[in-house]
Parts: C-alpha cells; sequence; structure tokens
C-alpha cells in the first residue's frame, strides 16, 4: 500500500476505536467529494501532504507571541515552523514581510485593520465604555465610538459587485470600526468603474481602500487603485482571499499583482492557493510591527500545526506545477464561460479573467437561490451570489457563482467544462419557477437524474485523492 492510503487508513482506524461516527463521517466527506462535481469558486483540495501536516502534536503547543519572542517557554520547533512558512510565504510572493498566524481571512484582515489604524490613529481614552462589552453596544454607541477615533473611513468594493463583508459593512465587526462607502461597477460594463472609485475617493477620503472581492469576475488593477490611493493619503489594502493562487502562480503580474502596489495585503490559504484553512498577511517593514500584534489584538495562540501545512502549500505553490496549474484554472474558467455564453447564457461582465465566472440567472426567470438548488438536485455543486443592482437582494439574489479551482486540481480540462456548461444551460433552461415564489421550482427528476449521471461520469476520468485508498 502507499505511503498516503495507509496514513490516512491508520488514522481513520485510530480515531475510530474512541467515535466511530467521527471516523465514518470523515471517510464520508471523501466519498462525497469524489462524487460531486464541485464548482465552489472558494473551495479546492489541499494535498495529502498538507492535510497530513495538520493532524498531529503541534496542536499541543501554545506560542501565542511572534517567532523568538513567545509568551511561552518551548516555543523552537513552533518558531521553525512559522519561520519556515514565512519564508516560502515571502519567496512566493515576493513580499518583504510574511505573518502566518490568522486562522482565516477574517482573521487576517482584522489583523490587516488593527495595523493600519494604529499606525495612523491617535486613540482616544473614553472613560464611558470602560467597563462595556463591544456586544451589548447599541447603534448609537457604535457611531459614538467611531465618532471619536474620528470616524475613519473605509472604502471598499459594494457587496453586489461582488465585495465581501468584512471590507465594511454592518453585519461584520469592519463595519462597526469604520464608516463605509462602495465602489461598485460600471452598470453597461459589468467592470469597476476607476474613474467613478477616484471621484468617491477624492469625496470621501478613506483612511483605508481595500482592493479584492469573493465574486468579481475580472482582473483589478492595483496600478490604478494605488495611485488613487495615493491622491487621497488612503492605505492601500488588498485582499486577494479568492485569488492568492493567481497571484501565487504568476497569472496575475504587473498591474493585476497586487503585491508590488498595496501596502498591505491579506489572503485566505484554502481557496485558489490549495492549502489548509487559514490567513496571512503580507506587507513592507513600514506596517510590519503592527501586524506583528496579530496575538494578542485579535488572535490567542497561532495553530501551529495549520501553520506546518500553510509551509507545506507555500513550498508546493513554489513549484513550476504550480503556475501551470493556475494557468489551467483560468484556461478554465474562460472555456466555462464561453461554453455559457455560445448557449445564451447571460454572464455578468460578459466573461472572466480570473478562476470564476457570475451567471446572471434572471433571463431564465429564476432567483439565484431557485438556480442553485436545482442545480444541486442534478449533481452540480455552485453557490447562489448577487449581481450588481441584483433585483433579488442579498438573499434570493440572481446570480449564481461557478469557480473552477476544485475542478482543475482533479485534472478536468477545457474539454470538461464545455460539457459542464452544456449540463448547466439544460438544468437552467428546464427549471420552471414556481408561481409567486422565489424558492421554489419545477424540474423534472428524469432531466435531474440524467444530468447528475452525466456530472458523475465526468467525473469517473478525474478521480480525487488517487492515491489514497481507504479500503
Ligand atoms: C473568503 C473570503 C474571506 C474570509 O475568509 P474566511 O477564511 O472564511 O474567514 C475574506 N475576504 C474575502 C475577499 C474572501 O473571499
Amino acid at each position: 500500500m502507499n505511503a498516503e492510503s495507509s496514513a490516512f487508513r491508520s488514522a481513520l482506524e485510530v480515531v475510530r476505536t474512541i467515535e466511530p461516527r467521527i471516523a465514518d463521517a470523515i471517510a464520508k466527506e471523501l466519498t462525497d467529494q469524489r462524487e460531486s462535481l464541485k464548482l465552489i469558486a472558494s473551495e479546492n483540495y489541499a494535498s495529502p501532504a498538507v492535510l497530513l501536516a495538520m493532524g498531529n502534536w503541534l496542536s499541543d503547543k501554545y506560542a501565542e507571541g511572534t517567532i523568538g519572542r513567545r509568551f511561552y517557554a518551548g516555543c523552537q520547533n513552533v518558531d521553525t515552523v512559522e519561520s519556515v512558512a514565512t519564508e516560502h510565504a515571502r519567496e512566493l510572493f515576493g513580499a518583504q514581510y510574511a505573518y502566518v498566524q490568522p486562522h482565516s481571512g477574517i482573521d487576517a484582515n482584522l489583523v490587516a485593520y488593527w495595523a493600519i489604524l494604529a499606525d495612523r490613529v491617535e486613540v482616544p481614552y473614553l472613560k464611558k465604555f470602560e467597563k462595556r462589552q463591544v456586544n451589548d453596544l447599541n447603534d448609537a454607541e457604535w457611531a459614538e465610538l467611531r465618532a471619536a477615533f474620528g470616524n475613519q473611513r473605509m472604502l471598499g468594493m459594494s457587496l453586489d459587485a461582488g465585495g465581501h463583508l468584512t471590507h465594511g459593512f454592518r453585519p461584520n465587526i469592519s463595519g462597526k470600526m469604520f464608516d463605509q462607502r462602495s465602489y461598485g461597477v460600471d452598470p453597461a460594463t459589468g467592470q469597476i468603474d476607476y474613474d467613478a472609485l477616484r471621484a468617491t475617493a477624492k469625496e470621501f477620503k478613506p483612511l483605508v481602500i481595500v482592493g479584492g472581492y469573493s465574486a468579481y469576475p475580472r482582473k483589478v488593477n492595483f496600478r490604478t487603485m494605488r495611485e488613487i490611493a495615493d491622491e487621497v493619503g488612503a492605505t492601500f489594502m488588498v485582499d486577494m482571499a479568492h485569488f492568492a493562487g493567481l497571484v501565487a502562480g504568476k497569472v496575475f503580474t504587473g498591474d493585476f499583482d497586487p503585491i508590488p502596489h498595496a501596502h498591505i495585503v491579506t489572503t485566505t490559504t484554502h481557496k485558489s492557493l490549495r492549502g489548509p484553512r487559514g490567513g496571512a498577511v503580507l506587507c513592507g517593514p513600514e506596517l510590519s510591527d503592527q501586524v506583528d500584534r496579530g496575538c494578542p489584538m485579535v488572535l490567542g495562540g497561532p495553530l501551529a500545526h495549520v501553520m506546518a501545512a500553510k509551509a507545506i502549500a507555500f513550498a508546493e505553490a513554489r513549484q513550476p506545477s504550480f503556475a501551470t496549474y493556475a494557468q489551467q484554472i483560468v484556461a478554465n474558467s474562460q472555456a466555462l464561460a464561453e461554453g455559457l455564453a455560445r448557449r445564451g447564457v447571460q454572464l455578468v461582465s460578459g466573461g472572466t479573467d480570473n478562476h470564476l465566472v457570475l451567471i446572471d440567472v434572471h433571463p431564465f426567470g429564476l432567483t439565484g437561490r431557485q438556480a442553485e438548488q436545482a442545480l444541486l438536485d442534478s449533481g452540480i455543486v455552485t453557490n447562489r451570489n448577487a449581481i450588481p443592482q441584483d433585483p433579488n437582494g442579498a438573499w434570493y439574489t440572481s446570480g449564481i457563482r461557478v469557480g473552477t479551482p476544485a475542478l482543475t486540481s482533479r485534472g478536468l480540462g477545457t474539454t470538461e467544462m464545455d460539457q459542464i456548461a452544456e449540463l448547466i444551460h439544460t438544468v437552467l433552461a428546464q427549471t420552471t419557477p414556481a408561481e409567486g415564489s422565489k424558492a421554489k421550482y419545477t424540474l423534472d427528476p428524469a432531466l435531474s437524474d440524467r444530468v447528475s449521471k452525466q456530472a458523475t461520469e465526468l467525473l469517473a476520468d478525474y478521480p480525487l485523492y488517487p492515491s489514497v485508498d481507504l479500503g
């Protein structure tokens, strides 16, 4: 038996002795993932080396602090792990400084926001809030707090244009820390309107301009955004959570590579970058001291086992094969977009330059919610997403977001993407919305069965985790 199979088999055998339901769920997840045509743009499949690096006693260690300056004794091995991870991250992205402790993308953004605030804002002392819990503050009190901090402002991409909750929206802490204004896309092109962005920035004078997105299908000109930030004295942050793999794989270079243009860059490590679930921050020496205060500002003990897996993932991404992978992600995404467009499916911005395609399902008379579920019934896993000026709001939406990082990891190519476009079009065209409902619909079960079988057949030639046989 090969090393991967015996490693995972043994691990499950050990887990099973304590709680078989957990061992079963872990094993079942592999079966489910293998059978699923996964087009979720934010998901991927990490390598066995990445996965195995996480399952060990590095998890037992507390190591609050930074490399060589820990609040706990005996951190020499965590120091090694974190040093190697940051070295690979710096080399991979050409960044001067890397901080790999954030447990997720949201944590990375919080670390960055507090670093920027600490760098630029005088902190007032407010007796009134001394013994208060943040969760108890009402909107007026939050407003008072923000005012005391000088009503610091953030300019981020609007949610319906593809921005992220953490870019200053009220339900997220970023929207409570900052006064937010959004930039969006030109309705005619579906692409960022940089002139409008500049005009908003000049009027609003934000402390921070955030670039980056979760659901925008195009390249972003980070050079232009930096120029705008410089014109208004803003710190320019890029959240490359979604497209870090395309930066690492040198698909996004020059004006489209955020690293040389942004003051600070945040990312997740588990999306197109194909590492473990986690986050990271990259910056220059100006902000690195503040970033290092991520713990204790917003983080506790780092996850040493996950930092080990990040080191493996960054090392993998430095190999030439990762650049090939990143190029294929985009080739696949473009083949999918072309296949859909050729069949008359409407796409936001008309196509894609990156790993994702945003389908406007409105012309089918469907909401995103109906389309998402109808596709799922047919074995195609996507997620609903708002589109620019979405008439159905953020819950029902009018869009479906599809992405290619995961299927590209399995080895599917442009031919298969065209077949998938056919399946998606078939399902959308055959789904009938129920009268007066944004959620209900009818779809002939024979048709969803047939599409499901075709989806399974497509995957059969591209086994997931081919080296892993659980027996
Ligand atoms: C996914 C995402 C995040 C959050 O990542 P988590 O690891 O889920 O916290 C942050 N920003 C953007 C742009 C994202 O797409």
